[in-house]
């Protein structure tokens, strides 16, 4: 008998960007001569930076003549893009990783989506609470948990890591001992950064224990700090215990266009299994890798003008996230992240629920952001501002924010 995937119907519906999108429609539909700006935005808004314009039509030219036309590509990405990925972002920051060790993809969310498909069901995960909802979600699908409890906000048998004001925003190592471990640090939604010293308990604590360490870093190009490390890679013994993900996303505007990589290092081994045999397998299974014209464009990001250029559009984003911070605090506010990230997380004020002062935001002052609670049971009580607006926008958003108050 025909029977569907029963694990998804534990599935919670993607409650928060809808309800949102709803609310800001129906006040705009009563409102029309209100204008609303929007400091929820997720996604990059400058367009992309000429060098890797350049790049790209070099490609599409190429592709239209016989010898410059690609087909399918090798399985893990080509050599030119592999190899400067393992120079620039690894080599030149210490970090002994290898081209073989790297597989190119169309993106963060997908590899970190995919990558648990290569562990068994009855491995324990943990996860950060607020967090980026595709770590839980791909694990409910796959059958790793139980029920949703709505009481509590949580799906049974996951590890949930409260990261709280309290904690600083960081996680404190679980009680419960997990076998894979996601963390993703700048961190969305929270914007906390981690210092390399605690990254490295982390990395000792996995070694320790035999888990593995699924660290995503697409916020990476955002860090300003010099304590706060690049990659998990800087920190010693990770390449026995620890994935890396990478987008070009955030720090190039590769959100259209999709560009990314995972970083499973050979050193990485359970039961005598090597992780990068398995990835590789998998990847090579169910995809046939990102093409040719957008690897061009990903290797344009490390030219001298690509860098030069995406240093300016980074640098526009953080002059938001600090105007945005800073006007905050000013307003009276507790506000955290928005130095090593493009994300604001905030305490709401007079003890109001993360919808409560959503709605205050959007009736009073015409302003739009992500309710935490969206992001975990913990989340509740704070909200999350983005960078990813205009200089414009943003500073008139302030104005009435603290007009508000
Ligand atoms: N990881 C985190 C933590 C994110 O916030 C996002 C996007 O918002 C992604 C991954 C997705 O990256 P990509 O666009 O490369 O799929």
């Amino acid at each position: 008998m025909f029977t569907i995937n029963e694990n998804y119907r534990k599935l919670q519906g993607s409650y928060l960007f809808s309800t949102v999108a709803r609310k800001v429609a129906d006040y705009k539909q009563a409102n029309p001569q209100k204008p609303v700006i929007s400091l929820g935005i997720g996604d990059v808004t400058q367009p992309l930076a000429p060098a890797i314009i350049e790049a790209l039509q070099k490609a599409v030219a190429q592709m239209g003549t016989p010898e410059g036309f690609h087909g399918y590509g090798p399985e893990r990405g080509y050599d030119f893009l592999l190899n400067v990925i393992a120079r620039e972002d690894f080599l030149a920051r210490g970090c002994d990783i290898s081209p073989e060790e790297i597989f190119v993809s169309d993106g963060a969310k997908c590899d970190v989506g995919n990558i648990q498909e290569i562990f068994g069901l009855d491995n324990r995960v943990a996860v950060c609470d607020p967090v980026y909802p595709v770590y839980v979600d791909t694990n409910v699908m796959a059958g790793r948990t139980g029920a949703y409890d709505p009481e509590k906000g949580v799906y049974e048998g996951l590890i949930y890591m409260p990261c709280t004001e309290e904690n600083g925003f960081a996680p404190e190592l679980p009680a419960e001992t997990p076998d894979l471990i996601y963390l993703c640090f700048p961190n969305n939604p929270t914007g906390a950064a981690i210092r390399k010293d605690a990254l490295q308990r982390w990395v000792d604590y996995a070694n320790e224990k035999g888990a593995v360490i699924l660290f995503d870093a697409a916020y990476e190009a955002y860090i300003s700090e010099p304590d706060v490390p690049h990659s998990i890679y800087e920190c010693k013994g990770a390449k026995s215990c620890a994935i890396e993900m990478r987008s070009f996303s955030k720090n190039a505007g590769f959100t259209g266009l999709r560009l990314g990589y995972t970083v499973v290092p050979r050193e990485l081994k359970r039961d005598g299994v090597s992780l990068n045999d398995l990835w590789l397998r998998r990847h090579g299974t169910k995809y046939n890798g990102a093409p040719y014209i957008v690897q061009r464009a990903g290797e344009a990001v490390y030219s001298p003008e690509g860098k030069a250029q995406l240093r300016e559009q980074i640098a526009y984003y953080m002059e938001n996230a600090r105007l945005i911070r800073e006007g905050l605090k000013e307003a009276g506010y507790r506000a955290f992240g928005g130095v090593n990230s493009p994300y604001v997380w905030l305490k709401t004020p007079d003890g109001l629920t993360s919808w409560e002062f959503f709605d205050r935001l959007l009736n009073g002052a015409q302003v739009v952001g992500t309710p935490g609670s969206g992001f975990g049971a913990s989340g509740e009580g704070y909200f999350r501002l983005t960078g990813f607006g205009t200089h414009e926008n943003t500073r008139e958003a302030l104005r009435r924010i603290r007009e508000l108050l």
